[in-house]
Formats: structure tokens, sequence, C-alpha cells
């Protein structure tokens, strides 16, 4: 018989057992092996079973168990330094604090958007990478004592879990959550009843929804979830999964995501007596339509026009581009937008956000095409500061948005970039963890510091630690594989093979990500026979775990991992390839811990960053991959390899042909040599590379080290800027937005009228004085209102200037040709050597001169 509805009842804990629901309810547990230990002592069995969840282990452990244990005393006494500990966690000076006892200034408080949440695999929020990413922010930022607020949704089904057909096609299942049953709490009002969030549909209708909050570390995650009997049911559904459904289901969830979320916020932060957030970080444009509520409730509650609540919203707003696909940014029809934002009595109001005329909202995700909204181009609008992933992606992206600021060059758009980072205590094996403590200390692998000690571990320990590691993984593959192929209809009779699968002394390569067609998952099987020989050789032999999801819609992803399957299959070969399904963090965990080498193989430069390979270096494995996203900037020839890249080469089908061949020769060549070769049994040259890899690589790629930066770099300029705009009444912001109607008005009138140049011999050498005076109309602007440059540098064929260096004019007066702007300058370089000037308008609340895409030249 099947349960029309399930739910989970929690345990009752035995009063000297309380602080366990402290323990299960924070998911700090999730990164403080302590804590698993103590879980895991309660009912080893059970933790298995569970699936290492807390909250699923108290609620099947049996109470005589919980009562035996209440009665022993050295179990208490453990539970008790654990919840102090977990308590000191969270309220003790940490570098944030200290950094402002210090005297800097940072924001009060940052609100974190994004629309997946990896934190925990017993809070299945997330898809892939980008999730991740998010849950490891949250952690970082936890451990560094930022006061930020998560925010986003909690699907009903998470994403989906992946297994296979017989035939080796991905099958969807979407077992639902009980929100119950996951570490998580309502947030309620004064009186103790839950809070519901509003968000007006068209045709007067409301999406409600109730807030979740997930507590990480000392980080809240707020949690919007649509599934109540107060909504109709089509509205109960916006949250169901994570990117199912169409265009129409989609933008409902963006919209309670980004206007939902900052009401969840406020309610947040008023319910708990918080300052609100001075910054806003969207990470990635989904939850962009928070900036729209912002303006929103500006207009409504502050009375401020919509350019002077533009002007505060972008200066407090960080947006992170995360694509350089541009397929993969979010784009929605014009129409579906003004659906939702408008109103049906025809009046150019906003019914969703009241106050706003429809246009302005539209104007904000304006692309050329007028019939397209776009989610990144809303991002770059309503964020003064914004960046990409690595230093790639940041090259890749001013090239990409370089539309919003025509007449500049790729290289002045002002899109930064920071690298991503991972969370070293979720990432990094406790067999690390342990050593790294006994070596340099407990806090050392979160600490950019004390890395270099590794050089005094003995190459015997690391390869042991190596070794250990890769035996695990061997174990976790083979039961996954004996349950993969019971799911896809074999008999245990047939299965006898699947105990034998892989060998722990075999080098080990793993390859495991997302499906879509960039990251090229068969690019491993261009040539089949030389894959073969490589994984069957006598001598120095291979295996190769792979894992991934396709998207559900994607069958052309499917079709790749069949082919995966099915040469996987091949009796000759199947005890050194492997297809694991359902690739989530449990099982990712396995991969990083105990792969030899982690292959990427991405078509350049397409990965925006890449945060797999980062995993596996905190374990010691060796990176084999193009260079691409964080490889790209990270590779220093001796902490892995670089596949060659045929960049050039427009072919894709020669372009794989040639990246593959050099993959399968770099692994002939290098790899294997390196690992196979043994002195007392030890491979001297392979743990080289991986304690080089751990004392120059593991610093670099720590979520913390990226927390830092944006904090730094990004957060704290951010709430200066929204001090500035927003003191006095919002005075700065109003001036702000006065002046950009102003220049935005009558930039077209701004014109250099002349450049002249005097003081060149005839045959100049580098250094000479070049003089330059130009003279400039400014229509209604003031010569303080705008800034005007000399720009020299190289010149091509094509009279375009490269390398340049910009010098700025000083004005000097007014004569009949306009106003006087001077500069002398050495010539900064030999060769073909030219010039330019240029108009930009200037504010000292703006972040630099490009940042409102208006630049004049001569002629132009
Ligand atoms: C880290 C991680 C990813 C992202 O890896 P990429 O290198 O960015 O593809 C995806 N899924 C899981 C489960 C991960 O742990």
């Amino acid at each position: 018989m099947k349960a029309l509805r399930r739910f989970t009842v929690r345990a009752h804990l035995p009063e000297r057992l309380n602080a366990l629901a402290e323990l299960s309810t924070n998911l700090r547990w999730s990164w403080h092996s302590p804590t698993q230990q103590l879980f895991e002592e309660i009912d080893p069995l059970l933790w298995g079973e569970t699936e290492r969840d807390p909250i699923g282990l108290l609620g099947a452990v049996p109470p005589g168990r919980l009562e035996s244990l209440a009665a022993d005393s050295g179990f208490v006494e453990r539970l008790d330094a654990l919840a102090a500990d977990l308590r000191d966690y969270l309220t003790r000076p940490l570098w944030y604090q200290i950094q402002q006892e210090a005297g800097r200034s940072l924001p009060a408080g940052i609100g974190y958007f994004s629309m997946e949440f990896g934190v925990s695999e017993v809070l299945p929020n997330y898809s892939g990478g980008l999730g991740i990413l998010a849950g490891d922010h949250l952690k970082a930022a936890s451990d560094l004592g930022l006061p930020l607020i998560g925010v986003g949704l909690l699907y009903r089904s998470g994403y989906f879990r992946q297994s296979l057909t017989a035939e080796g096609w991905q099958a969807e299942r979407y077992p639902s959550l009980d929100p119950q049953g996951l570490p998580l709490r309502l947030l309620t009002d004064s009186g103790g009843a839950p809070v519901l969030i509003h968000v007006s549909m068209p045709g007067s209708r409301v999406l409600r929804a109730r807030v979740w909050i997930a507590q990480v570390g000392r980080v809240p995650l707020l949690l919007l979830d649509s599934d109540i009997p107060d909504n109709d049911p089509e509205l109960r559904g916006v949250t169901d999964r994570l990117y199912g459904g169409d265009q129409d289901h989609r933008i409902k969830q963006e919209i309670l995501a980004g206007i939902g979320g900052v009401r969840a916020i406020r309610a947040y932060t008023h319910e708990h007596g918080l300052p609100d957030p001075e910054v806003f970080h969207m990470n990635e444009g989904h939850a962009g339509f928070l900036g729209a509520e912002r303006i929103r409730e500006l207009v409504t509650t502050q009375g401020l026009d919509f350019d002077a609540a533009l002007a505060s919203v972008r200066s407090g707003t960080v947006f992170t581009t995360h694509t350089p696909v541009p397929a993969g940014i979010d784009r929605f029809p014009a129409d579906l937008v003004r659906h939702y934002f408008g109103s049906t009595d025809g009046s150019p109001d906003s019914a969703l956000l009241p106050g706003l005329p429809m246009e302005r909202v539209l104007a904000l995700g304006a692309e050329g095409d007028r019939s397209v909204f776009n989610m990144a181009h809303m991002g770059l609008r309503l964020g003064q500061r914004a960046n990409g992933v690595s230093k790639l992606h940041g090259i890749v992206s001013r090239e990409m948005f370089s539309d919003l600021w025509r007449g500049f060059d790729a290289t002045e758009v002002p899109i930064g970039s920071v690298t991503n980072g991972v969370h070293a205590p979720t990432w990094a094996a406790r067999e690390w963890m342990d050593l790294a403590h006994e070596v340099v200390g407990a806090q050392a692998l979160e600490e950019a510091r004390g890395w270099e000690q590794l050089h005094t571990v003995p190459a015997a320990t690391l390869w042991a630690t190596r070794n250990e590691l890769r035996g695990q993984l061997v174990g976790e593959v083979r039961r996954r594989v004996r349950r993969s192929s019971l799911e896809r209809g074999f008999s245990e009779a047939e299965l006898g093979w699947t105990a034998g699968v892989f060998d722990p002394n075999v080098l080990t390569v793993g390859f495991a990500r997302r499906v879509p067609t960039y990251k090229r998952l068969t690019l491993m099987l261009r040539e089949p026979e030389r894959l073969k020989r490589l994984l069957l050789d006598p001598e120095r032999p291979v295996q190769l775990v792979v894992a991934g999801k396709s998207h559900p819609a994607d069958d052309g992803g499917k079709a790749l991992i069949q082919q995966i399957v099915r040469f996987a299959d091949e009796a000759d070969v199947r005890h050194r390839i492997v297809f694991l399904p359902d690739y989530d963090m449990s099982m990712a965990r396995y991969l990083y811990w105990g792969c030899d080498v982690w292959l990427n193989n991405p078509l350049r430069p397409l990965e925006a960053c890449g945060t797999s390979g980062m995993k596996s270096a905190l374990n010691g494995g060796l990176n084999l991959s193009i260079r691409d996203g964080w490889w790209d900037e990270m590779y220093d020839g001796e902490n892995g390899w670089a596949i060659p890249t045929a960049d050039g080469v427009t072919d894709e089908n020669r372009r794989d042909d040639l990246e593959a061949a050099a993959l399968y020769e770099l692994l002939e060549q290098s790899v294997l040599p390196k690992f196979y070769d043994r002195t007392d049994g030890v491979p001297t040259r392979w743990i080289e590379m991986v304690r080089h890899t751990l004392e120059h690589l593991g610093p670099k790629v720590l979520a913390s080290r990226m927390v830092r930066d944006y904090t730094l770099g990004y957060y704290a300029p951010a709430a200066e800027a929204a001090r500035a705009a927003n003191a006095d009444g919002y005075a700065g912001a109003k001036d702000v937005a006065v002046y950009r109607r102003r220049v935005e008005d009558t930039w077209h009138s701004v014109e250099i009228v002349q450049v002249d140049s005097e003081g060149l011999p005839d045959t100049p050498v580098i250094g000479a004085k070049l003089t330059l005076r130009a003279y400039v109309r400014l229509g209604e602007l003031a010569p303080s209102d705008v800034v005007v440059q000399a720009v020299l540098g190289r010149v091509d064929e094509n009279e375009n200037l490269t390398d340049v260096r910009t010098v700025t004019m000083s004005h000097a007066g007014t004569d009949s040709l306009g106003e006087v702007f001077l500069t002398d300058t050495a010539l900064p370089i030999s060769g073909a050597v030219g010039y330019t000037v240029r108009v930009l308008p200037h504010h000292e609340l703006l972040v630099g001169d490009a940042e409102l895409g208006l630049v004049r030249t001569p002629n132009a």
C-alpha cells in the first residue's frame, strides 16, 4: 500500500541529550568531523544507512539506545564539549570582527542571493557547480564571521536523482522532500506564527511563501517555499523543482527568489532585531529582480524618484556573472515580463511593484533586441560592481558584455574578477585535515598560511595517505557499480565481477561534471582503441571513473552518457572504467579524495572557473586539464598538466581530434611514467608533484580566500558607496541621478572640436615631450562634469590603438573654440605611436569614468 502523504516525526531526546538537537540542526556538523564522529558513535550502522544524516539518524535510533547514551558519562561529556565548541564558534570574534576592530569599515550586513545552494547532501537544493559554490561561500563566510544572510528557494524535489536503464540511458526520479525531516526551522513572528511572504501575480492573485531557515554555522540561509495550502495548486508548484519547467515557471521562481527574497530578508532582520544588509550580492542574474524590489521600497517609503532609487540600489549591489556561454544566460520574452509586472487596467505602473513604471522595469533587462529581457544585463544595470569568476572569465566577460559599454575597449569594461574557491573542511579528507592539524595547527587548512610546512612531511606519509584514500574510493566504486547494475535489471548471479571492479594500486583518473556539450564528456573516447590500450596495459594501467548528470531536457547530453556507459559495459574493460550514476556531494567527496588525476577537457574558454579540480587538489590530486577557468591562472608547470588547446582551429571535429591526441600523449608520456616509477615502493617524482600541489595550490583555491577577496574588493567598497549615496536623506543618490540624467540627455552635444599637438621635433625619440591641446564643446555640462583624456599607444595598420595609456588633461580656460584642455606628456614607447583625445563623464560617486557607458572621441 502506498502512503498518501509522508511526514517526519522528530525523536524525543532525553533531556541530558538535548544538545544533540542543536548539533544536528546547525549544518556546521557537515564540515566538523568531531561532530560527525559523535553522530556515528550513536549508531554506526544507522549512520551509514541514513547516509550520514543526523536528523534521519536521531529519528531512527531506538529510544533505548538514547536512554543508555544519556547514562553514559563519557558520551555526555563529549556531547557537552562539542556543544560548547559550537557555541564558541557561533559567538567568538573571527576574521571579520578582527578587521572591524582594527578600524576597517565593513558592511553591517550582506544579502547573498542564489537560485541554488549545495550546503550538504542532506539538503539537496542544488544541481551543480553554481550551487556548491554558493554553499561553500556561506560556509567560508561563517568561518570568517561575515554578517551574511543567504536567500534562495526550497525545492520540493530538489534537482533530480539519476539512474540508468539497461541500455545506459539516463532515467530521472524526483523524490519529494519533507521539510520537517530536513535541518530547517520556520521563520515565525513574535507570536510564533509562520511569516508568509506575499508577491502579487497577474489577475489579482497572490503568491504566498513561507520561509525556512537553514542554519549554516553563523549564517542563516532563508529558503522560500510556496508549497502551502494558502496557494492555489498552480502557485503551490512554483518551488517544485530546480531548473524544471518552462520559462513561465522559471520567471515565477525568479520573481519569488528576487522580490520575495528581499521581503524575506526584511522579515528576518525585523524578527531578529538585526541591521538590514547594506550590500546585496547576486550570485548570477537569476535573482536580479531583487534590485527592482529595492527600488520599489525606496520609491514608496522614502519618496525617491526612480532614478535616485536606482542610484542608491546600484551603489550597494554586487553582480557575479558565471557563464561565458551566451546560451547559458537567462533571457525571457519581454512580453512575459510585461505579463507578470504590468497592470491589467492599462495603467503604466507595474502591478507587481506598485510605484514603478513598467517601462522602466523592462528597460533594466533590455538588449539590442527589445523583445528580449536579459537577466545578466539587468544584473549589470543594477550592480555598480560586477565580476567574473576567474581571471580568464573576467577577460571573456568584458568582451561578452562590451555592447553595454560601446566606444570603450573591452579591457575598460568595468567587470572585474574573483576566482572561485572551495571550502577545505568540506572537501579535504579527514586524513589530510588530521595531518595538517598535526603539522601546522588547527586552523591551518582554512587559513592561507602554514601550507609550506608540508615539506617536512616524509614522502612515504604522503604516499600512504594517497593510497588509503584511493582504497576508500575503490570500495565506494564497487558498492555503487553493484547497486547501479541491480537497478539496471541485472541479477545478483551476474554481478560477481563487480567485486573485482577497480584495483587499489592502479592510477585512478576522475572525470565528473554536468554534461553540457562544451565540457566534452566523451573526448576520452575519441580513439577508443587507444583508450583501451591505456586501460588494459599490463604494466602501467589506468582506471577511469566517470560521473555526471545531463539536464532532463537535453537528449544530446544523455546520448553522451550512453556512449560512455556502453563503452564501460564491455566485458574486457568494465573492471577499469565505470560510469557512476547520481553524481552528488556524497559521491563527489570520494572522487576528490581518491582520484590521483582529475581530468577536465572543456572547450576553452567556455568553463568560467570550474571548482572540482580545486577540490581534488586539496586532496593531493593532480590536475590534467585544458588551460581554462581557474587552471589557466593557477597551472604552474609542476602542479599537474596542461592539455594543449587547439584554440585557433575552427573545425570542431578537428579540434577535438587534436586535443584528444594531446591528452592521450600526456597520459602515455608523462602521467603514467611518473606514477609507476618507484623508489623503495614510493613514486618519488609523483609525490613531489603532490606535495607541490598541496603547498602551492592549497592556499590559493580556498573559499576563505575567495570570500576575503569579495569582502575587501567588493563588499566593503559597495557598503562605502551605499553610505555615500544614502547619507543625508539620499543626497548622494539624488545627486548622481540628476547628474546622470543631465549627462545622458545632453551628451549628444558634447564635441571635440580640435586637437593640436605642439613641441614634437621632426624625429621624436622615446621620452620626448608632447603637448596636446584639445578644444571641447560641452553644451550644458561644466568642465568639472567631465574628464578629458589623452590616450596614447601603438597603432596597428587599421589605425587602432593598442597598449594604451591614458593621461588626464587639465582644464586651462575657455576659448572661442570651446573649453581648452591641456597636457604635457612624455612619449612612452617607440615605434608606430598614435594618440587620440576623449571625453568621459566624471562624478565622484561613480566607480570609474566608464561606468555610464558614455564616451566622446573626435568625429565620433
Ligand atoms: C564541485 C562540484 C561541482 C562543480 O564542479 P565543476 O568543476 O565546476 O564542474 C558539481 N557537482 C558537484 C557534486 C560538486 O561537488
